[in-house]
C-alpha cells in the first residue's frame, strides 16, 4: 500500500489548485513537463534572493556558497542515478542538448562512411536529429530497429541489427508516444557483447523509474530537470569517466579551461570541460531540490502509484467505444496515447480543454513513429506522482463529451 498521502502532496503543488475556464485544472501532460512543487520553486527563488554569485571564481563567502550549492547538486544527482563519480555528471540545457553533445563529441570522430547508428522507430526527434546529423557529415548510417504492433522494439531483429559495422546503440528507456519501457539493461549488455557502446534516453524514464547506472551499464545517460518536477533549461548528461576523458569539449569558453594562451588551451578536467560559461546555477540547485523531493516520497512509491492509476485509466478508457489505445506493450509507464472514432487527436484535446483538462495532442515529437503506424496524430494523457483517479475519471467524463458532441 501507499506510504504517500496524494492529497498532502497535491497541496505541495500551488498550480494544482487552480481553475481554468472556471473549472479545476486537471493536469494530465507530465510527459511533456511536470508541475513543480513549492519546495523547489522556494528554493530557486532563495539562492536569487539570498545566494546568488557565479560560481567557481569568486574567492568571497557568497561565491564559495553559491558554488557549494552548484557542486552539492552534481552529488545529488550522481546518487540519484547511482554513478560511480561526480566526473561522470554534466550539467547541461536538458535530453536534447546531451544527446547533441554526445553525436557531436563523441559519435562524429569515430564515423566513417558504412559505419551504422542504431536507433529505434520509436525515438523522439531528439533521438533521430542529431544522428541524422551527423550521419549526413560522416557517411555513416542511421538504422532503425523495428517494433511490433503493442509497441515493443523487436528483440530478434535488434540482435541481428548489431553488427561490427554499428558504432553506437542509442534507444529510449521509455517511449513518450506509448509508454512502452524498453528491456535496456539486456539490450546494454547485447550491445556490450560486440562492444557497442550505448546511449540511453532517460528523459521519460527518471521521473518513473529508478535508475541505477552502475547495474545498467549504461555509456551515456540523458534527462531532463523539467521532466522530473525541476525547472527547465537544465538537464544532465552521464558519461563513462573513460569515454568523456577522450572527448574533446563540445562548447569553448570560461570554465572549461585549465590555461589559455593564443597559442593553444589546455582543458579543465572533468566535469568542468564539458561546461563552458556561466552555468543554469539557479537551475541546477532546482534540480537538486526536485531530487530530494522525490527521494523523500521515494519512486518505488511513485512507481506504484503511477503503475495503479495506469492500470485504472486503462480499464476506464478501454471501456469507450470506438477509442483505440496507441501502445499496449505489457511493461509500460503512465502513458496513453489514444485515437478515437469519432474525433480528431486535437479535437479531443480542444473538447478537454474547455472542462479545464490538459492533455497533449499531436506526433509527440516522434514523426516517424507515427508514419510508422499510419496515423498522424494521438491524443496522450500521461500521469505523474500528483494524479489522482479524479482525474482520471474527469478525463473519462470528457471523453463521453467529445462523443456526444460528434455523434
Ligand atoms: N526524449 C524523450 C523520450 C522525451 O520525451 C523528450 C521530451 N519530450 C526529449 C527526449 C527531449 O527532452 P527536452 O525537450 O527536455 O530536451
Amino acid at each position: 500500500s501507499l506510504t504517500f498521502d496524494i492529497d498532502a502532496v497535491r497541496e505541495n503543488f500551488p498550480i494544482l489548485g487552480r481553475r481554468v475556464y472556471d473549472q479545476p485544472l486537471v493536469y494530465l501532460d507530465n510527459a511533456a513537463t511536470s508541475q513543480k512543487p513549492r519546495e523547489v520553486v522556494d528554493c530557486i527563488q532563495t539562492y536569487y534572493l539570498q545566494t546568488n554569485a557565479n560560481v567557481h571564481r569568486g574567492v568571497y563567502h557568497l561565491s564559495e556558497e553559491a558554488t557549494s550549492a552548484y557542486e552539492a547538486s552534481r552529488d545529488k544527482v550522481q546518487r540519484f542515478l547511482n554513478a560511480k563519480s561526480r566526473k561522470e555528471i554534466i550539467f547541461v540545457r536538458g535530453t536534447t542538448e546531451a544527446i547533441n553533445l554526445v553525436a557531436h563529441c563523441y559519435a562524429k570522430p569515430l564515423l566513417s562512411p558504412g559505419d551504422e547508428i542504431l536507433i529505434s522507430t520509436m525515438e523522439h526527434h531528439s533521438n533521430i536529429v542529431p544522428w541524422q546529423i551527423i550521419c549526413n557529415q560522416t557517411g555513416a548510417t542511421l538504422k532503425v530497429i523495428p517494433i511490433n504492433d503493442a509497441g515493443e522494439i523487436e528483440q530478434d531483429a535488434f540482435t541481428t541489427m548489431l553488427n561490427p559495422r554499428c558504432r553506437l546503440l542509442a534507444i529510449t528507456q521509455v517511449s513518450n508516444a506509448l509508454g512502452t519501457i524498453n528491456p535496456v539493461r539486456q539490450m546494454i549488455k547485447q550491445a556490450h557483447q560486440q562492444s557497442i557502446p550505448v546511449l540511453i534516453d532517460g528523459a521519460q524514464a527518471v521521473p518513473h523509474l529508478q535508475v541505477d547506472l552502475q547495474a545498467l551499464d549504461a555509456d551515456f545517460y540523458a534527462f531532463s530537470g523539467h521532466k522530473v518536477y525541476g525547472p527547465t533549461g537544465i538537464g544532465i548528461l552521464y558519461g563513462k569517466q573513460e569515454l568523456l576523458e577522450k572527448m574533446k569539449p563540445y562548447q569553448g569558453g570560461g570554465d572549461m579551461i585549465s590555461r589559455v594562451t593564443f597559442a593553444h588551451t589546455d582543458y579543465n578536467e572533468l566535469p568542468y570541460r564539458f561546461e563552458a560559461g556561466t552555468p543554469n546555477i539557479a537551475g541546477s540547485i532546482g534540480l537538486g531540490s526536485a531530487l530530494d523531493y522525490i527521494n523523500a516520497i521515494g519512486l518505488d512509491q511513485i512507481a506504484r502509484h503511477e503503475q495503479a492509476l495506469l492500470v485504472y485509466a486503462t480499464e476506464q478508457l478501454s471501456s469507450i467505444d470506438g477509442l483505440r489505445l496507441i501502445g499496449t506493450a505489457k511493461h509500460k509507464a503512465g502513458i496513453l496515447s489514444f485515437v478515437m472514432a469519432e474525433a480528431h487527436a486535437h479535437d479531443v484535446s480542444t473538447i478537454l480543454d474547455q472542462s479545464g483538462i490538459a492533455i497533449r495532442a499531436g506526433h509527440h515529437c516522434t514523426m516517424p513513429l507515427m508514419a510508422h503506424l499510419g496515423i498522424a496524430a494521438t491524443a496522450r494523457a500521461s500521469l505523474a506522482l500528483y494524479n489522482n483517479r479524479a482525474d482520471i475519471d474527469a478525463l473519462l467524463a470528457g471523453l463521453h463529451e467529445v462523443k456526444r458532441i460528434f455523434k
